[in-house]
């Protein structure tokens, strides 16, 4: 096969241009099957779509990924990325809350059976809207993240933002993180799409209905956790880990935690795994004691306490200077 051919079997990130054909007719299967059994599910679904205004979303996502340094050409343009509806989790093994982002399709799917039953169903209709609009900038942002397919030696590694795994093994948890990785890049996701929601509502308050609108300062206290409704809590959760973790580093560094949290932007949006020379950043704060108490959450509780409570080891030499050799680099580029 000519290097030409074979650059044409692979997008731009690496996939195997075949097999997003068939996953993408699959999708496509669903959503018809959604449309036919399910047509009032599918018309809040388009509803709500068309009360988003992309160009707006698409505007702050690039402004953003562009201040921490991401040059445009390498910005995902979200109005690439194909929304399908699927009947329900079980069909297309979506984890996340109410949507997911598929990276080997490219595609974020939404789960018809949940989004009836907690949105459509709701009495509270702008805490529904509120919610729908927070889950697709959260699966957006997976979306302009880094999405990147690598090959070591024989096994593919699949890396989403700070997320690495072996390709074909997608997590099969409901949403519950495992790995300090997991839980760190669903942190730094939720971090992102706050950012995102905000300014955008700043610039598009999103009708409700003939009467509500949603405005930035209506949303505040319902992002807060103090609405009627409350987001995913593992998000919460990992949130909460990813401030703490920014803290944690900024105060070791002695930089400001602005800096470091651009650093951080950058890190997620073009899959500078945030390592330094002596390795994964991350890794050497989390260490092992993290993975260990990790690995004995068994319940939502369990794990905000441990996001909540627990404490960072020291920061060594070593890890200072690969933090600054990590932020020296940033500057530079
Ligand atoms: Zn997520």
């Amino acid at each position: 096969m000519s290097s030409e051919a074979s650059e044409r079997a692979f997008d731009e990130r690496g996939f195997d241009r075949a097999v997003i054909r068939r996953q993408l007719a699959g999708l496509r299967d669903a959503n018809q099957q959604v449309q036919s059994e399910e047509p009032e599910t599918m018309s809040w679904i388009e509803r709500h779509l068309e009360k988003v205004n992309l160009g707006t979303l698409q505007d702050i996502f690039s402004a953003m990924a562009r201040k921490s340094g991401v040059p445009e050409k390498e910005i995902v343009d979200i109005r690439s990325i194909p929304v399908f509806v699927a009947p329900n989790s079980s069909t297309l093994h979506v984890h996340e809350f109410f949507m997911g982002f598929f990276p080997d399709s490219n595609a974020i799917v939404m789960d018809a059976s949940l989004i009836r039953k907690d949105l459509v169903d709701s009495k509270d209709a702008s805490a529904a809207t509120w919610m729908f609009l927070a889950s697709l900038i959260h699966e957006y942002t997976h979306a302009v993240g880094a999405n990147i397919l690598s090959k070591v030696g024989n096994e593919e590694f699949f890396q989403t933002g700070f997320k690495k795994r072996t390709v074909g093994k997608r997590h099969t948890d409901t949403g519950t993180p495992r790995t300090a990785n997991h839980l760190f890049n669903e942190g730094m996701t939720e971090l992102v799409a706050r950012m995102v929601m905000e300014e955008y509502l700043r610039r598009e308050p999103m009708r409700v209905d003939d009467r509500e609108i949603l405005h930035v300062s209506t949303i505040k206290p319902m992002m807060a956790g103090r609405g009627s409704m409350q987001l995913n809590a593992t998000y919460e959760v990992a949130l909460t880990f990813v401030e703490r973790f920014a803290r944690h580093i900024a105060d070791a560094s002695e930089l400001p935690e602005d800096v470091l949290r651009d650093a951080l932007i950058r890190g997620y949006f073009n899959g500078d795994g945030f390592s330094g020379e002596g390795g994964d950043i991350i890794d050497e704060v989390l260490g092992e004691s993290f993975r260990v108490a990790l690995a004995g959450a068994e319940t939502s509780e369990d794990l905000a306490r441990i996001a909540n409570m627990y404490e960072f080891p020291p920061v060594t030499v070593s890890l200072k200077t690969a933090v600054l050799n990590f932020l020296a680099r940033f500057r530079q580029s």
